[in-house]
């Protein structure tokens, strides 16, 4: 199998298992009575500040924490999931 090929039949079975996650995760909320939530895949979540809502520029993938000029300073993770979290609810 050429490369290309490879790399598209990797890209499918990665997209599948996507669907196939959100599907059960659709499923189990709606067995108990949840709202599932999705945000867009490019949504800038660790660009934003939680606190203030500033858009800042991307981080190398080893910076771990910031600060910004609200004098808040974020480990990136917990921002980004804060940020997700907020976007999340804005939208249900
Ligand atoms: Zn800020």
């Amino acid at each position: 199998m050429e490369s290309s090929a490879k790399l598209t039949e990797w890209k499918r079975s990665g997209e599948a298992s996507w669907r196939e996650l959100r599907s059960m995760l659709e499923y189990k909320a709606a067995w108990y009575g949840r709202t599932l939530g999705a945000v867009d895949r490019w949504f800038p979540s660790s660009t934003l500040c939680s606190a203030c809502g500033t858009l800042r520029e991307r981080l190398p993938i080893n910076a771990r924490e910031r600060g910004c000029a609200c004098g808040a300073i974020h480990d990136r993770d917990v921002n980004a999931a804060q940020n997700v979290l907020a976007a999340g609810l804005a939208e249900s």
